[in-house]
């Protein structure tokens, strides 16, 4: 046996081996299964976006080591559609650092900021990856449970003042994985306050900000920190532009805190392959109705879903946005023993809400990434159960 670092141990155990061994288990009696579990878009990446691709990878100046904060191109085209978006002025050449997908960003950051001992408010249920990473830096994750009775927000009043001192990072994310819900914008006004009071760095997770369905558009926390004085927002090309394999994405906000992460990342990786920014930036300047054309298939799949688990008695609230439905689980069924249900009695496969941190036991989520018919299918599978 090898002997890992005592850092691993940090890692929590992967919370859906249980779920991923009934799926194979069911996919070798062969059942038709029907995964609703991924957060990954079915769709094609747009096809002016490949095609610029195909020309980019061509380009032998493309093929060496890209700079660091990627190309200014691209920065400026990032720099462009913020302000057509949100109507927030950035500066190229210090606001925007391009990224290995947001994640890259989102990963790494608690090392630029954390020492040991520190804290990270983040939220539960939420993205694993704020919590783990924390933890690694030497911090300490500081949860803050989002409940349905506040519409998912977290209550910042209670937050305990002794919590505050070593506080350095506040994690958000909306549109929010996994509850589907957006903030409002008293909120992010309350939240930008109380950042500031407490000197704590607000990153706003926004790879969901153009998946949106009803309602108002989600807003930029830059729209509320217009200065920059205390906040950034990682963005993504994963989701709104069905890109989720070609790792990229951007954080944009205060400029010492980018180049922090931008100085810490120049040990880590080196840069985003460059075809990959021409493409970014064809996807961020070119046409825009592939956007909405994406918006409008989650739209009809989450319409046909939200109606049929109306029917079938599931508790939930609509989704105003992101591809994901968070649904209570029937009564008598933990999180987990719920999604294993469904993989053995119905072949459908949701991941449980526990897998998202201890305030999503209880709850499952659906991902609306398969197609319309294997979404009716599946609610057919549903109707013909009991609970
Ligand atoms: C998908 C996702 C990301 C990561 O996206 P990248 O592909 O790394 O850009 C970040 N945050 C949340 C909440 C996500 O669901």
């Amino acid at each position: 046996m090898v002997k890992v670092a005592s850092r691993m141990e940090k890692i929590p155990p992967y919370l859906f081996a249980r779920i991923d061994k009934k799926k194979e288990e069911a996919k070798k009696r062969g059942v038709d299964l029907i995964d609703l579990s991924i957060g990954d878009p079915d769709i094609p990446t747009p096809n002016h976006i490949v095609e610029k691709m195909k020309e980019a990878v061509s380009e032998a100046k493309n093929h060496r080591y890209p700079s660091y904060e990627g190309m200014i191109e691209f920065r400026k085209a990032v720099s462009h559609w913020y302000k057509k978006r949100f109507d927030v002025d950035l500066d190229p050449e210090r606001e925007v650092l391009v990224l290995l997908g947001s994640k890259d960003g989102i990963s790494h950051i608690p090392f630029a900021f954390i020492d040991t001992g520190d804290l990270a408010l983040v939220p539960s249920p939420g993205y694993p990856v704020y919590r783990i990473m924390t933890l690694l830096a030497g911090g300490e994750p500081y949860i803050m449970p989002l409940k349905e009775e506040n519409d998912f927000l977290p209550r910042l009043e209670d937050i305990p003042d002794f919590v505050l001192t070593k506080t350095k990072l506040m994690f958000l994310n909306y549109p929010n994985n996994p509850t589907g819900t957006n903030a409002s914008d008293e909120f992010y006004e309350k939240v930008l306050h109380y950042a500031k009071k407490h000197d704590i760095i607000v990153c706003h997770d926004a790879a969901y900000s153009e998946i949106y369905f009803d309602g108002a558009k989600p807003r930029s926390i830059l729209e509320f920190d217009r200065k920059k004085e205390i906040s950034i927002e990682f963005h993504s090309l994963s989701k709104t532009y069905c890109m989720t394999g070609w790792r990229i994405g951007f954080v944009v906000g205060n400029r010492d805190v980018i180049s922090a992460l931008g100085r810490l990342k120049t040990n880590i990786d080196s840069g985003v392959f460059q075809a990959i920014q021409v493409a970014g930036c064809e996807a961020l300047l070119g046409d825009q109705t592939v956007v909405e054309e994406i918006r409008r298939i989650f739209k009809k799949r989450r319409d046909i879903l939200v109606e049929s688990l109306n029917s079938l008695d599931f508790h939930f609230k609509r989704p105003m946005a992101t591809f994901y439905l968070w649904v209570h689980v029937p009564k008598g069924f933990t999180s987990e023993s719920f999604c294993e249900y469904l993989i053995e009695k119905a072949g459908i496969v949701v991941t449980p809400g526990s897998g998202f941190g201890e305030e999503g036991e209880g709850y499952f989520r659906i991902s609306l990434t398969t197609s319309e018919e294997k979404i009716v299918e599946g609610v057919k599978r549903l109707k013909s159960m009991s609970f």
